[in-house]
Formats: C-alpha cells, sequence, structure tokens
C-alpha cells in the first residue's frame, strides 16, 4: 500500500517532468503515523520525511536514528520550541519570523550542517494562516542572510482551499515567479515546496520542485 502510493506519486511527478525538464521532489507527510510507517516507505526508497508535531516526530527521529532520511518540519513552530527544531532536523520548512531564525541560528548545533530553511509565505493572505506576504519576501530572505547556521533553500506554501483550479494556479504562478527571483539573486535557492495530496497537480504544473504528500502515501489522519 505505501509503496504503491509512493510510486504513483513519483510516477505523477515524472508526467508532469517533461514541462519543466526536471524531477520534482516528493516529500512524505508523516505526521500522526507511527514509525513504522516511515520505515516501510523508506524501504521502498523514500528518503524525505515531513512533520508537523514536534513532540511526536522528536520521538519518531529518535526511534529512527541512524537511517538517512532527511527530516522537514513544515508546521507551525513557537519561538520556544524551536530547540528540538534546530539538533533534531535538516529542514525547516515553515519559517516566517526572524525571531525563530535567530533562535535557530544559535541552537543549531555547531557540528552540524546548516539547518536549510524554506520561507513560508501566505500567499492567499487569508489572515488565519501563517507566512510572510509575498511582498515581504525579499526583504525576510535579505535578513537572513546574517546567520550563519541557516541557509535559505527557497520558498514554501499552502495552497487556498476551495479556489477554482484556475485561481489556484494563479497563486502558484506567483510564487513561482517570487522563486525565480530569488534564485537570481543567492546562491543556494532551489526548492519550491507547493502542493498536497488535493492540489499538487496544479502546483507541479506551475512549477512546484517539491510536493508534499500526506493522505495520499499514509492514508486518513485520525487527528
Ligand atoms: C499535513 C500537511 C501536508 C500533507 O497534507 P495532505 O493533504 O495529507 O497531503 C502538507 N503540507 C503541510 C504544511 C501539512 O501540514
Amino acid at each position: 500500500m505505501i509503496p504503491a502510493q509512493i510510486n504513483h506519486y513519483l510516477n505523477e511527478i515524472k508526467k508532469y517532468a517533461q514541462a519543466s525538464n526536471s524531477n520534482a521532489q516528493l516529500l512524505a507527510v508523516s505526521k500522526t503515523f507511527p514509525a513504522q510507517d516511515v520505515q516501510t516507505a523508506y524501504d521502498a526508497g523514500q528518503r524525505h520525511f515531513g512533520e508537523n508535531y514536534l513532540n511526536d516526530a522528536v520521538e519518531k527521529i529518535d526511534q529512527l536514528e541512524g537511517l538517512d532520511i532527511q527530516w522537514h518540519f513544515i508546521g507551525p513552530l513557537q519561538s520556544n520550541k524551536t530547540k528540538a527544531v534546530a539538533q533534531k532536523f535538516q529542514w525547516l520548512q515553515s519559517l516566517d519570523r526572524i525571531k525563530i531564525a535567530k533562535r535557530i541560528n544559535h541552537q543549531r548545533p555547531e557540528e552540524l550542517a546548516p539547518l536549510n530553511v524554506l520561507i513560508q509565505v501566505n500567499i492567499s493572505q487569508e489572515p488565519q494562516k501563517s507566512g510572510v506576504l509575498l511582498e515581504d519576501v525579499e526583504l525576510f530572505a535579505n535578513q537572513l542572510l546574517e546567520f550563519k547556521h541557516i541557509k535559505l533553500r527557497g520558498l514554501m506554501c499552502i495552497g487556498e482551499s476551495g479556489l477554482a483550479e484556475s485561481q489556484l494556479e494563479e497563486q502558484f504562478l506567483q510564487m513561482k515567479q517570487k522563486f525565480d527571483l530569488l534564485a537570481n539573486k543567492y546562491d543556494a535557492i532551489d526548492c519550491l515546496s507547493m502542493g498536497m495530496s488535493q492540489d499538487y497537480q496544479q502546483a507541479l504544473k506551475s512549477g512546484a520542485t517539491m510536493i508534499r504528500i500526506g493522505t495520499g502515501i499514509f492514508g486518513h489522519r485520525s487527528k
């Protein structure tokens, strides 16, 4: 089941790659699912996993220590919880406050590579959603330069639900434009993370380099 679903999404990614000439990456969002499911996906070749709930995630990371996994924190992050992200993860996709960046820069262990970060963009400008507004992204990116233990890799957004397909694509294309602009300006920018189980096709069409799939791989979450 899990391996077949992973294969399905890898094939979907290939299908859309012809337009953009390169394969997007698949992030398997394992939040609420046990370490055993991560192991099953890992055995099928999956290496990038996304988690939202910190305590839950740290438990899994410890259980699976020694595996060659890239862990991505993709959920809301309170500033008093940054230490676990700095110590246990390779990626933070939901960065939207300088205060968080500052703390992580300080808490990232010296012996680890810089934490890869994506700036979360509130592309739909919904007041209840986290993220930096699109027009503030460059200023925000510029402020990250001083942090030596953080490496800016790109942008992330969560698509607005209930939008017509064309409107959704319009928002994803705005992300893509901003991403291209950053990529011209900064060295390490190579990740545009957008698209989930419901809207990954529109995201791939619009140039996503990473899609984040939970339900489609692991099934429905009970929480
Ligand atoms: C839960 C979650 C996903 C995966 O969502 P599905 O609809 O289950 O594929 C992707 N990105 C973020 C930020 C999430 O919180």
